[in-house]
């Protein structure tokens, strides 16, 4: 059944109307509530308020759009380091938060590392001798090692992944078998946005995946690339939907 979502996901691309309009400049938003269609009438773009009068909310007409043009989304195209896979009794859509600055990193560990540690605890086997004082010395510089080495493996293997088998779905963030599950249902999502900060720190854009739902969301995706993120956010979406 899963297998059928995730083919008709893919044939909705394969369609004539996957071509792009002429005039791209056409926003058409709907509404995240009920799902219908607000007229450009009912949205104010200079107060950033749109209204749906099939239920009579308000949202913000920024974010609105926001949502809308990401359905230019190619999703058969997964970007480099997201995959999506079909499982038994369903499907895995995945991305990693591989950075090229872990691999600058590894050298970087092992000769710095390895100079303190040689210093601290190489002296004391090569004479054969035990110091307190080198070995209390190096136990801060063992523990940056570890930090430095457990940022590596994460920024090098972490991935996160969204697992789907029926109406059971769950987000784990990590590692190997290390991860974090977070588990849920689609019909308890109301909805899949993006969350963007009000303020960006050191140049880098800390927005995230947000599944919005009774109680607390799950947020993450915030050290994915900007294309890694749209395009699984884009698939959330659509996955969403499909199954609303
Ligand atoms: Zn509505």
């Amino acid at each position: 059944m899963n297998g059928d979502l995730l083919a008709a996901i893919y044939s909705a691309f394969d369609s004539p109307s996957r071509e792009k309009p002429a005039i791209s400049a056409r926003v058409q938003i709907t509404c995240p509530e009920c799902a219908k269609e607000i007229p450009l009438t009912d949205a104010n773009p200079s107060t950033d308020v749109a209204i749906c009068r099939a239920c009579g909310k308000t949202f913000s007409f920024a974010e609105l759009s926001v949502d809308a043009t990401e359905t230019d989304i190619d999703l058969t195209k997964p970007p480099n380091g997201t995959w999506v896979r079909e499982l038994g009794d369903g499907f895995e859509v995945s991305a990693t938060t591989r950075s090229t600055l872990a691999f600058f990193l590894i050298p970087f560990v092992i000769i710095w590392s390895g100079a303190f540690l040689g210093a601290c605890y190489g002296s004391q086997i090569s004479e054969g001798r035990f110091y307190w004082t080198r070995t209390l010395l190096g136990i801060p510089f063992l523990l940056i090692t570890l930090v430095l080495i457990t940022g590596i493996l994460v920024g090098i293997c972490d991935k996160i992944i969204v697992r789907d088998s029926g109406n059971q779905a769950s987000v784990s963030i990590g590692v190997g078998s290390l991860r974090y599950t977070r588990r849920f249902r689609w019909s308890e999502i109301k909805r899949v946005r993006e969350l963007v900060p009000f303020y960006r720190q050191n140049g880098r854009d800390l927005c995230r995946i947000e599944l919005e739902r009774e109680g607390k969301p799950i947020r993450f995706g915030s050290q994915l690339t900007e294309p890694r993120r749209k395009f699984l956010l884009a698939m959330l979406k659509r996955i969403h939907t499909a199954k609303r």
